[in-house]
């Protein structure tokens, strides 16, 4: 019914025109039943809710019934999916709050005699010194659930070329500023332009910026798969030329 009435109009499309709508329904429909069977073709593009302000001011909306209770049912099982959905999204959230909540109370047992996975050089060793500055009231080590454990100052050194500009830069700074406290100190002195702050703010500062994530295996390193193997300037790129 939806197609001869599509064919039988002169005005623009039936979805696009409410005024068109009204006419068919209220000169080409003969009752109820060809008005169910409208919504029955329709497949769900036409509802019985589309229907009611077009019609008549006093028209029995008794005589649709069977299509409102319909409509009413559909959105009762629609809600009742929701109400599942938000359900389930909630217990995930939970779960999730409980897991972290734990991630910040674990602990693990370190072996000083475990290398870096950086420079290859024991925990217990003091870091390489190309790998920046360390020292002072620097951390001694990161470790990561990943089972990774590097000197603080290996563990900044390769996070610093994997994050951005603005947080290396960040990151800098802290590695600088706490490096210069002696250790044992609470207290951070000024320092360029910053005021005196908490040591064991810096720390957990330099961790959220430098420690968040293994810098060998993490989300970090997944930049590197749209970064060609060699850079333009390297002797390889020439060997590569056809
Ligand atoms: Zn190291």
């Amino acid at each position: 019914m939806v197609a001869w009435l599509l064919h039988h109009t002169t005005v623009p499309p039936l979805a696009t025109s409410p005024y068109n709508l009204n006419t068919h329904i209220t000169y080409k429909t003969q009752g109820v039943a060809q008005i169910s069977e409208l919504l029955k073709e329709a497949g769900g593009v036409i509802n019985i809710e589309d229907l009611l302000p077009l019609f008549p001011d006093f028209v029995a909306i008794d005589r649709f019934k069977a299509a409102i209770t319909a409509a009413l049912e559909e959105y009762n099982m629609q809600i009742d999916q929701l109400k599942q959905e938000m359900h389930d999204a909630t217990r995930v959230a939970d779960a999730l709050r409980k897991d972290l909540a734990m991630l910040d109370q674990r602990t693990a047992t370190l072996d000083v005699a475990q290398p870096c996975a950086a420079c290859g050089g024991a925990l217990a060793a003091p870091p390489p010194p190309s790998a920046g500055c360390s020292g002072g009231s620097m951390p001694r080590f990161f470790l990561f659930p990943t089972g990774n454990a590097y000197h603080a100052a290996c563990c900044v050194a390769k996070t610093l070329p994997l994050v951005s500009p603005q947080q290396a830069q960040r990151i800098r700074l802290l590695v600088k500023r706490l490096s210069l406290v002696p250790e044992g100190k609470e207290m951070a002195p000024d320092f360029q332009g910053q005021g005196s702050a908490r040591v064991g703010d810096l720390r957990v500062q330099l961790q959220a910026e430098a420690g968040a994530a293994d810098p060998l295996c993490s989300e970090l390193l997944l930049p590197l798969l749209s970064r060609p193997f060699v850079g333009e300037d390297d002797d390889a790129l020439t060997s590569w030329q056809v």
